[in-house]
């Protein structure tokens, strides 16, 4: 339904969608576990909601970037296989092993860190560790991979660590040729036997995102973590084809769970000639009227989705069953929609982006006109409602 009156803006969030998807991506997965990826407020989502949904339709894990989400779970009672990967210098652990979190080290000094908060509370640690596998960005590289691996062997030799996985991340696997996922399996590969040779037991083995899970099965191994697709977004949008395209491939049939909407906060009729927002970016060429949506960046909206558009298109806005075209800038906490001369009353139902119901506009269209992609659109909007703005 469309938002009440008096609502300006609001971030719905079909949790029944999460559900589903969560259920079409534990099919996908084959026989590997599905971990479900809830960091960033669940990429705007709202974590908490998000991660009981995703518990209900099966996920046996959930993961996070930081501690501190992960101890935020488990204050709201999730007490089920959770892992985190994003440490800061000096970062106290002690609650997260007394609390059965799965902790990430991508350094020996971290492997240490990690021991001495098992120590502290008395629990042996629950730790992965990370391979860089050619991201380049967390984890050990194949040369300082002996040295972690020799760090968790000690720390587990003295009972202060179980290793429960050996991990790492894919760089390019929604582009189904790129040379990158083959090359990191290599290199993936090797680590695991080097541990094995250095007398380690790698633990659950997983490397693949939403798109690893769907375009690359070879990846799948014991576990993939899926962000993106939990939110019914595909990973790969821009490829085609019956065995890999969003629409017939694996993953099509998810369904998108984020729905922007509010009421229009004003419209008027302007003359041909007037100029729309700062800069006057845009000129009416004919009379029209306008349709004020009052969001703006401040808000998550991309600001380079001001017309043209940095996609060199316009975003648009759903009002009365038809696209309308965003004319000048994004403001603050505002944007302007021009309604081609129809005239509409103030408290007109609006959405900004939604399921794509009729041909209305998605995350991903919103994201192709800002130049980015859809991750940052629902993280952005989403994040910036916050967990009491739905
Ligand atoms: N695993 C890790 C370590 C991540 O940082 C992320 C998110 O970027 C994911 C999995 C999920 O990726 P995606 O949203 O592409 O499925």
């Amino acid at each position: 339904p469309p938002a009440a009156p008096g609502v300006r803006a609001e971030v719905v969030v079909d949790l029944a969608a999460v559900r589903h998807n969560v259920r079409l991506l534990r099919a996908a997965a084959g026989s590997a576990a599905l971990m479900t990826v809830v960091k960033a407020d669940a990429y705007g989502h709202g974590l908490l909601a998000v991660a009981a949904a995703a518990r209900e339709a099966g996920a046996a894990w959930l993961g996070v970037a930081t501690v501190e989400e992960a101890l935020a779970l488990r204050a709201a009672g999730d007490d089920g296989p959770l892992l985190c990967w994003l440490a800061a210098p000096g970062q106290d652990y002690d609650g997260a092993v007394a609390a059965g979190v799965d902790v990430t080290a991508y350094t020996p000094a971290e492997v240490r860190e990690v021991a001495a908060a098992a120590r502290r509370t008395g629990v042996p640690a629950r730790l992965q560790l990370k391979v860089d596998t050619g991201l380049s960005r967390g984890g050990a590289t194949l040369p300082e991979w002996d040295a972690l691996v020799a760090a968790a062997r000690e720390a587990r030799g003295a009972g202060e660590v179980v290793v429960t996985g050996t991990w790492s991340h894919l760089a390019a696997a929604d582009e189904p040729d790129h040379p990158a996922t083959g090359s990191q399996q290599g290199v993936f590969a090797a680590a695991l036997s080097r541990a094995r040779v250095l007398g380690l037991a790698p633990g659950l083995r997983h490397l693949a995102n939403s798109a690893g899970t769907l375009l690359h099965p070879d990846t799948r191994l014991d576990l993939v973590r899926c962000g993106v697709a939990t939110y019914g977004r595909h990973p790969a949008p821009e490829v085609a084809g019956p065995d890999t395209g969003p629409d017939t491939g694996p993953g099509a049939g998810l369904v998108p769970v984020m729905t922007v909407q509010g009421r229009l906060a004003l419209t008027k009729r302007i003359r041909a000639g007037a100029s729309v927002s700062y800069g006057h970016t845009w000129t009416a060429e004919r009379d029209t009227t306008v349709g004020l949506v009052p969001l703006g960046y401040a808000d998550g909206v991309p600001r380079h989705a001001s017309s043209p558009g940095a996609g060199g298109h316009p975003a648009e806005v759903w009002v009365a069953g038809r696209r309308r075209p965003v004319v000048g800038r994004v403001c603050m906490d505002q944007l302007v929609v021009d309604l081609g001369g129809e005239e509409l009353p103030a408290g007109t139902p609006y959405e900004l982006f939604g399921t794509g119901h009729d041909g209305a506009p998605t995350a991903l269209d919103w994201a192709r006109a800002a130049g980015t992609i859809d991750y940052e659109v629902l993280t952005r909007v989403g994040g910036a409602a916050g967990a009491d703005g739905r």
